[in-house]
């Protein structure tokens, strides 16, 4: 996959070269390269930014040297072109699905108080926005983008099944998870668990899952179509959470 992104500072994308996005990366899964909107400006100053038209705060990035970015990111990949909004479609993981079946991405960060709404009616496909709130730029919001997807190629993930089993990839938020020693502080891991009978262990976790997503996530719960067994398993949860 090829991911082009515009943004002002570049800089920022060296984290996505640790850890997962990193080895996806070596492995040739990804394509990550920039393009600085101010390298496309034809002043000497490298003007990006400009006053707002009708007065109010801050500064507006300029339609002339993004649109030139990324019509030089089309000669490599014709997109989609994607700027990250606090304005765009809330970003979920069904989402990363779906960007993570294309062949390219163009991924715009914008900065300041964002971007000439001209630029976006004439050259942006989809604004997607990472939460409620307001960030400084785009750039973070690219990388979680970024790193969502990574996740979901073929081959990123040492065991792709951990992928599958992730909070919201089944609507559910994940069971709690437990590691070595198997008491610690007089807090035990939960017996189940280490009584090496299977179909009990992911009963258990079924369980956990519904139950986590009805406690902490309603909203996800109302979305999902409980199952016969997820009925009863979420009925004995509820049950034994309010004795
Ligand atoms: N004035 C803008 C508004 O009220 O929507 C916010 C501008 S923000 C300071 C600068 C840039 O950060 C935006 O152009 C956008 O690219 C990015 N940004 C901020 N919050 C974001 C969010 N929640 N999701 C995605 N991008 C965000």
């Amino acid at each position: 996959m090829d991911i082009q992104v515009i943004s002002l500072f570049p800089e920022m994308f060296k984290a996505l070269d640790s850890s997962i996005p990193g080895r996806a990366q070596k492995q040739g899964l990804i394509q990550l390269s920039y393009l600085n909107p101010r390298d496309f400006t034809p002043d000497k100053h490298k003007t990006v930014d400009d006053k707002p038209y009708g007065g109010g705060p801050g500064m507006v990035m300029k339609f002339q040297p993004l649109q030139a970015a990324i019509h030089a990111a089309k000669q490599r990949y014709q997109g989609p072109v994607c700027y990250l909004s606090a304005q765009g479609k809330p970003f979920d993981q069904a989402a990363a699905q779906t960007l993570s079946q294309r062949k390219s991405l163009i991924l715009i960060a914008g900065r300041y108080e964002g971007v000439d709404q001209r630029l976006i009616d004439q050259e942006v496909d989809e604004e997607w926005s990472v939460g409620d709130f307001i960030l400084s730029g785009g750039e973070l919001a690219a990388m979680c983008l970024i790193d969502a997807i990574v996740r979901l190629l073929e081959g990123a993930l040492g065991d792709s099944e951990s992928a599958l089993q992730d909070s919201f990839s089944q609507s559910l938020l994940e069971y709690p998870q437990y590691t070595r020693p198997a008491e610690i502080d007089n807090l035990a891991v939960p017996a189940i668990l280490l009584e090496g009978d299977h179909a009990a262990i992911s009963r258990w976790r079924l369980k956990q899952a519904l139950g986590r997503t009805w406690q902490r996530r309603p909203d996800l719960l109302k979305k999902h179509i409980l199952s016969a067994q997820e009925q009863v398993l979420l009925a004995e949860f509820i049950r034994e959470h309010s004795e």
